[in-house]
Order: structure tokens, then C-alpha cells, then sequence
């Protein structure tokens, strides 16, 4: 930090609905913090602790120090990610973070390194002069200009160019499907820097959007009739540098564990759907026709089902699965992944044949034949399925998991008690 003139730390981290939070101090509190003694009021984050046992420390982990190139190069900022600890030391269950290291232990004990890629989409939308986003994507806008600069595609050119210079290893970006969407893909990585990686993601697209007067967001479907953003999820397991779901002799060069790890994402992926899709927006993403699953099977390929098992082979060899939107908590949707996977692993769960018909297109009998069943369709039905599921329970911890019921039984019931333009414009003539 001397040696780059940091004068700012920003110690983050995420709470259990997934948003990013941030507390600020100087390098001379730095000691105290690695110390593990700044305390904060957890009963302020959402989600934390009740008002009566709300002290918590944030302890930064020093493998995530990064210099936050948006940021002034003099007296510049630098940021690390925290986990949560109780006042006497000891770890704090309701950290996702810390949640997910529990979990990781298992694999590691199986002589599992849990590898994950994600691919990171989202969308670009104007602001307005106060800075506010408007509701105009950058590239029709762009359409009308009398200079037809495309703001999207210089936006997300820095935005790579900033991962770049964090240490990420950009894999593709491209413009994706819908009008203003975006993807950006980087390299799988071991988990843990997985997740504080996609964090810090989020963090880069959303600063650096607003530096080229745009405003990006995660929200899973802001279009109706456009695809909506996911985080299709990459995920292997190495044992010894080697990926075990690799045979070059087994049915589609899969090795049974990877079969079983996909029985056990199958098994359970009902009662995953809440943390993997977890607000009222994501379900209007997981709708025939956009590339998203609306059913629980698989496939060697296809990218209408759940889980696909992409064309390469070897090193990449990997179980992709498609539900996750990026608004999930990726401690949280990894914890549970990993678990189900594991257990799939550990009880040896044959999965169903693969089925690689587009199954958006089946008559209903040929949905019957394949004894096709349905994700949750709503986060009501998603958290009813979680509750079912004692799984979800066990990967979060009862902390975590309690909270989440709690928190998102309210967002359904809000929502739940609105009158939507929808209804007006169908029933206010009709009846
Ligand atoms: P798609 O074909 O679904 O668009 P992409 O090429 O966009 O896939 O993304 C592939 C992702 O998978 C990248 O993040 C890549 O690093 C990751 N990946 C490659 N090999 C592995 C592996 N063995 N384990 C986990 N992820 C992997
Ligand atoms: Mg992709
Ligand atoms: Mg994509
Ligand atoms: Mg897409
Ligand atoms: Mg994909």
C-alpha cells in the first residue's frame, strides 16, 4: 500500500441476499482489522443479527487485496474481501462466505479441488442527466444518434480492460442476445476466488458503467420477450490436478462421478431454485423460449434443459448448470451446488437419461414419456420446495437459511399484494 500510495481500504462483503457492502478505513486501522477487532452493527445488514447480539467483526482475507483501478491513482483505493466474526473470534454462521468454507472442507476432504467458470451477463441501460438509469438501452439509443457510437461496446471494452488489470483472465465478451445485453466470461477458477472473483465483477461493470454515463444491471429479466441474464454455472471436481469428470471411455467421455454429481444437482434441484433464483424477477426468466430451463433433466448439449454438459472434453470437461441468474449470492448458490453434488457423489444417484430433444417444443405426452418435471415457477413455489428439502438447509447453515425463508417470504408478499399494470390492462374492460 506505501509502496502505491493507497490511502483508502474498503472492506467488503456481501450479505445473505446477495448485495455488496462496503466499510472504508484508513491503512493506519489496517492492523486492527487483520486482528479481527473492527467491530461493525450487524443488526443494520439485513439479514445479520438481531439487535441484541449485533456486534460483529470483519476480518479482510489479505488474498483479496486488489487496487481499484477506476478509482484515483493518487491516494488510491484498494479493497479486500471480509469474512464475519463474532466479537470473541469466533466465526460467524450467518457469513456467507465463511458458510461456503464449511462446505469446500468437505470436498477437500474427499481429495476434491471444486473448480468453478461462470459466465457473467447483464445489461446496459442509459442514464438520465441526474444520473438516474432510464429505461432506454444503449444501442437502440445508439441506432437514432447522428454519430452512431455504440456506448455498450466501449463500456464493456474498459470493463475488461479494468478485470485486466485486477488480475482476471478475460475468456470471451461478446454482446449477447437482447438489445443492450452483455456477457463477459472469464476463466474457471478454484471456487472461493470464484465467488469473491464474480463479486468483484459486479463491483467493475457497475463502476465502470457509470463512468461512460450508463447504468448496468443484474436484474435477471428486465425485458419481457428478450432473454434475460443468468450465471450458468461451470463446475468440476479435480483430484490431483486431474479433472475426475473426464473418462475417455465412459458414455459421452463422462466419468461416473461426474453422472452422479449431475444426479445429485438433479435430486436437488428444486430445493436449490429459491437460492439460485431468488427474487420475484428471476422466475420471468425461466420461461420456454430463452435459452433458459424450465425442466429438470439434462443433456449432452442442448441448451434448452437445466444442466448441459458442454462439447469439450479433457481438463474442460464440466457439468454446466444453466438456472443461476446473477442476482444470486454465489457463496450461497456454490454451497449448494457443491453439496448436492456431493451427495449425488456419495449415495451414487444414477441420473435419467440425458434428454436432447429442445424441450421447449414437446407435445405434452412426449413431456410425460420423458417423465419431465418442472422447476418451481414462482419464488413462493421456490421457497415451499426449499423448505422441503432439508439439503438447502444443511449446504447454508440454519442461520442463513432461516433468514432467507424470512426475508424472502416478505419480498413475496409485498409483491403479492400489488395490482400489476398487467391485471389492469387484461380485467379493468373485461369485467
Ligand atoms: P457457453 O458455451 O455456455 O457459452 P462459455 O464459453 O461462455 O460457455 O463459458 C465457459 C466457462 O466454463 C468459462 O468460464 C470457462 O473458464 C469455464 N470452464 C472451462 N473449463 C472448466 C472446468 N474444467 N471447470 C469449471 N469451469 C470450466
Ligand atoms: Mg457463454
Ligand atoms: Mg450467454
Ligand atoms: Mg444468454
Ligand atoms: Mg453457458
Amino acid at each position: 500500500m506505501e509502496e502505491k500510495g493507497i490511502e483508502f481500504i474498503r472492506l467488503q462483503f456481501i450479505d445473505i441476499f446477495g448485495v455488496l457492502k462496503s466499510m472504508n478505513i484508513t491503512p493506519d486501522e489496517l492492523d486492527e482489522a487483520l486482528d479481527g477487532k473492527l467491530m461493525f452493527d450487524g443488526s443494520s445488514i439485513d439479514g445479520f443479527a438481531r439487535i441484541n447480539e449485533s456486534d460483529k467483526c470483519l476480518v479482510p482475507d489479505p488474498d483479496t487485496f486488489q487496487i481499484m483501478p477506476w478509482r484515483p491513482t493518487e491516494k488510491g483505493v484498494a479493497r479486500m474481501i471480509c469474512d464475519v466474526h463474532n466479537p470473541d473470534g469466533t466465526p460467524f454462521e450467518g457469513c456467507p462466505r465463511w458458510n461456503f468454507k464449511r462446505v469446500l472442507r468437505e470436498a477437500t476432504d474427499m481429495g476434491y479441488e471444486f473448480n468453478v467458470g461462470p459466465e457473467g451477463e447483464f445489461f446496459l441501460f442509459h442514464t438520465d442527466d441526474k444520473g438516474r438509469p432510464t429505461l432506454e438501452i444503449h444501442d437502440k439509443a445508439g441506432y437514432f444518434d447522428l454519430a452512431p457510437i455504440d456506448y455498450g461496446e466501449d463500456a464493456r471494452r474498459d470493463i475488461v480492460l479494468t478485470m485486466k488489470q485486477m488480475g482476471f483472465r478475460i475468456e470471451a465478451s461478446h454482446h449477447e442476445v437482447a438489445p443492450g445485453q452483455h456477457e463477459i466470461d472469464f476463466k474457471y477458477d478454484e471456487a472461493l476466488k470464484t465467488a469473491d472473483k464474480w463479486v468483484t465483477f459486479r463491483d467493475v461493470v457497475k463502476n465502470i458503467a457509470k463512468n461512460h454515463c450508463l447504468y448496468a444491471t443484474f436484474m435477471p429479466k428486465p425485458f419481457a420477450g428478450e432473454n434475460g441474464s443468468a450465471m450458468h454455472c461451470n463446475q468440476s471436481l479435480f483430484k490431483n490436478g486431474e479433472n475426475i469428470f473426464h473418462d475417455p471411455n465412459g458414455d459421452y467421455e463422462l466419468s461416473e462421478t461426474a453422472l452422479y454429481y449431475v444426479g445429485g444437482l438433479l435430486r436437488h434441484a428444486k430445493g436449490m431454485t429459491a437460492i439460485a433464483n431468488p427474487i420475484i424477477n428471476s422466475y420471468k426468466r425461466l420461461r420456454p423460449g430463452y435459452e433458459a430451463p424450465i425442466n429438470i433433466a439434462w443433456s449432452n448439449s442442448n441448451r434448452s434443459t437445466l444442466i448441459r454438459i458442454p462439447g469439450r472434453r479433457g481438463k474442460a470437461t464440466r457439468v454446466e448448470l444453466r438456472s443461476p441468474d446473477p442476482v444470486a449470492n454465489p457463496y450461497l448458490i456454490f454451497s449448494v451446488m457443491l453439496k448436492a453434488g456431493l451427495e449425488g457423489i456419495k449415495n451414487q444417484i444414477t441420473p435419467p437419461p440425458s434428454v436432447e430433444e429442445d424441450v421447449y417444443c414437446l407435445t405434452a405426452k412426449q413431456r410425460a414419456d420423458l417423465d419431465l418435471t418442472y422447476l418451481p415457477r414462482d419464488l413462493y413455489a421456490a421457497l415451499k420446495e426449499m423448505e422441503n428439502d432439508p439439503l438447502v438447509e444443511e449446504a447454508i447453515g440454519s442461520h442463513c437459511y432461516n433468514r432467507f425463508l424470512e426475508g424472502k417470504y416478505k419480498e413475496w408478499n409485498e409483491y403479492a399484494e400489488q395490482v400489476h399494470r398487467w391485471e389492469m390492462d387484461t380485467y379493468l374492460r373485461k369485467y
